[in-house]
């Protein structure tokens, strides 16, 4: 599905306060009020749906999008593995927190909420950040 990143010089809403667009339990009306008005809207939704995982994207909830998803038969694509990703679950479990983390943090989202979202404590988070890149350091 090609559904390019939404670009457009006027202002969209979701930059003045990227955190309430990666809340967790946004509903489908609130999600659709956050993003009302704005000029990229319907091009946003597309992408959203065949690219993102978390937050509110083109007036719709990750649920919606996964429904959206599950319809058109499609999946998301997966995250970018470093090489020979050992198999041990916890490490895995940190990498794709790693991932995700830095992939929240680059939008904006401030470090508590990102571990909000990503389900666990500022501590937790934290930890797992670092055991990721040290494994990484070592891999490379
Ligand atoms: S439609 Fe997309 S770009 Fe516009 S406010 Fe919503 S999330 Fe932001």
């Amino acid at each position: 599905m090609n559904a390019p990143y939404p670009t457009t010089t006027l202002p969209k809403p979701c930059e003045q306060d990227p955190e309430s667009w990666y809340a967790p339990n946004v509903t489908r009306e609130r999600a659709r009020a956050m993003c009302s008005g704005c000029p990229v809207l319907g091009a946003c939704a597309e992408y959203g749906i065949a690219r993102e995982r978390y937050g509110v994207w083109g007036g719709l909830t990750e649920r919606a999008r996964e429904r959206a998803r599950a319809n058109k038969g499609l999946t998301l694509p997966l995250h970018p593995r470093p090489q020979n990703q050992p198999k041990d679950a916890r490490l895995a479990r940190d990498l794709e927190l790693l991932h995700d983390s830095e992939e929240l943090l680059g939008r904006g989202v401030g470090f508590e909420a990102v571990a909000q979202r990503l389900g666990c404590s500022r501590h937790g988070l934290t930890s797992a950040r670092t055991r990721a890149r040290k494994h990484l350091a070592e891999a490379s």
